[in-house]
């Protein structure tokens, strides 16, 4: 089954069950507790804190989210995305568990025809209700399984809903890992689906997993999100997300201009390489299309750290041309029909990409060299680390994102000197600040490039610097 029929199959589902559809909000959140879009709920934080009324008190939606926690896990799991699609259907004070469950096992296994033997469901600890209800739909106790906060009690990580929740997980058989079931291998049990039974408000502070519970919310609700790209994994027999349809194309494109194939999931650096390219360039385009640009702040830097470790990746594949504009107009013209604004912002995506990828380009190599040669010193010390100070070099001089830094540590079995860097990095800002927030030339030149471009492509809604002082 294609995408495009697995969004239509779902809403069609649930419309005809009496939800309203509604369209994605945008990847920047109208929430300023929230730096990006993470999941289908939060265009309802309001409804379900009782503040706002719903439209209907049943939607159902497909929301696109961009979620960094997961950057790392790209082409290392089968399953992670930076960016993905959430397909969900929600109750505010009307349908609660039952239904729920009912409804996702209903289209599961019969419309998109998951083998219900290979289907296993996890439970928050002590939700005897929420079991009793799988046990009654015919799921045996063997494939139900009980976990705690950190993954069956739902919430975004700051003050707002949250409850907990349900998960359906499809087992992908042994090639994908050992027996046992989601509670011990998640990538060979892929979790598809979780429905939350939003009853909760939480306060602020602490670790996720043992924030302060403060009370009901006013009405008890369903917020669910089920992730279009691993079930489109599933339905079309691929391993990988970057295999479906979503991703194809441009995997294909990514393997064209590296004039080898994609070896396959075999955990290689190659491998991986081909994997964050093709994925890292839907979530560029996708951020662009909705006003992101890159900077050195908040969002904007979340976009420059995909685009840089897309370009480093590219790099490392031998993909020594400029590579952005190629592999997000292959986005745009494979998911532009289901996503209009890539259509309509393609020129800013275009403009944006090239002038980020040349500003970069040029250090890359350079500060490559120079991360090389601070990676043998350590090796030949045995120091173990690098040091904060050609983290921080590389960062200020060459335009390295810190992760990049760190990934490329890791992968020669060093770690970095975070504090230090964050140390340097502090000094260096407070510099700027006292400084008179002197940008430089080039930085100023960069900023108001992006500004132009904004104009010039008629997107109003600018919001992907929020210090321009620290911009480089
Ligand atoms: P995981 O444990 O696999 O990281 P999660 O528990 O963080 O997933 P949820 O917050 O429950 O995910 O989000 C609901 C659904 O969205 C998941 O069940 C999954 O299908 C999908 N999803 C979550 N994160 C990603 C991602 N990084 N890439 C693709 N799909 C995702
Ligand atoms: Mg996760
Ligand atoms: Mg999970
Ligand atoms: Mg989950």
């Amino acid at each position: 089954m294609r995408s495009a029929d697995i969004r239509r199959t779902f809403l069609d589902y649930f419309t005809e069950r009496g939800h309203t559809p509604v369209p994605s909000s945008p990847l920047i959140p109208d929430d300023p507790t929230l730096l990006l879009t993470i999941a289908g709920m939060n265009q309802f934080k309001s409804h379900f804190l009782g503040e706002s009324t719903p439209p209907a008190p049943r939607l159902t939606s497909v929301q696109k989210c961009v979620r960094t926690n997961d950057i790392a896990n790209v082409g290392r799991t089968t399953r992670h995305a930076t960016f993905f699609e959430m397909l969900g259907n929600f109750s505010f004070g009307d349908y609660f568990k039952a239904d729920a469950i009912a409804y996702a096992w209903e289209v599961l296994t019969r419309h998109y025809q998951l083998d219900p033997d290979r289907l296993w469901i996890t439970v928050f600890t002590d939700d005897d209700e929420a079991v009793d209800l799988w046990r009654r739909i015919g799921v045996p106790d063997s494939r139900i399984q009980r976990l705690g906060m950190a993954d069956n009690y739902w919430s975004t990580g700051v003050p707002g809903p949250s409850g907990p929740s349900s998960e359906l997980c499809y087992d992908r058989g042994p090639a994908f890992g050992v027996e046992g079931g989601p509670a011990v291998d998640d990538e060979r049990y892929v979790e598809l689906w979780n429905l939350v039974f939003m009853q909760h408000r939480r306060g602020e502070g602490g670790v996720k997993r043992d924030f302060p519970i403060l009370g009901d919310l006013p009405s008890r609700n369903i917020d669910t999100g089920l992730g279009l790209d691993r079930l489109a994994a599933i339905l079309q027999d691929v391993e990988t997300v970057c295999q479906t349809d979503l991703l194809a194309p441009t995997l294909a494109l990514v393997q064209e201009l590296a004039g080898r194939p994609y070896p396959g999931r075999d955990g290689s650096p190659e491998s991986v390489s081909f994997q964050v390219v093709t994925e890292h360039a839907r979530t560029t385009a996708f951020l662009i299309a909705d006003g992101v640009l890159p900077g050195n702040e908040g969002r904007g830097y979340v976009l420059r750290r995909i685009m840089r470790r897309a370009v480093r990746h590219a790099r490392a594949l031998g993909i020594e041309e400029p590579v952005l504009g190629a592999v997000t107009g292959s986005v745009i013209a494979n998911l532009g029909a289901a996503w209009p604004e890539l259509v309509t912002q393609r020129g800013l995506i275009e403009a944006v990409t090239a002038h980020e990828e040349e500003a970069f380009g040029g250090t890359l190599r350079q500060g490559g060299r120079l991360l090389d040669a601070a990676i043998g010193r350590a090796r030949e010390t045995n120091s173990g680390r690098l040091s904060g100070e050609t983290a921080f070099e590389l960062h200020d001089t060459y335009g390295f994102p810190i992760d990049l830094t760190v990934e490329a540590a890791q992968a020669a079995g060093l770690d970095v000197d975070r504090d230090r860097y964050a140390t340097l990095l502090d000094e260096q800002r407070r510099r700027a600040r006292d400084g008179g927030r002197d940008l430089g030339t080039a930085a100023r030149h960069r900023t108001q490039t992006y500004r132009d471009l904004l104009t010039r492509h008629g997107r109003t809604d600018f919001v992907g610097y929020t210090d321009l002082h620290a911009e480089t």
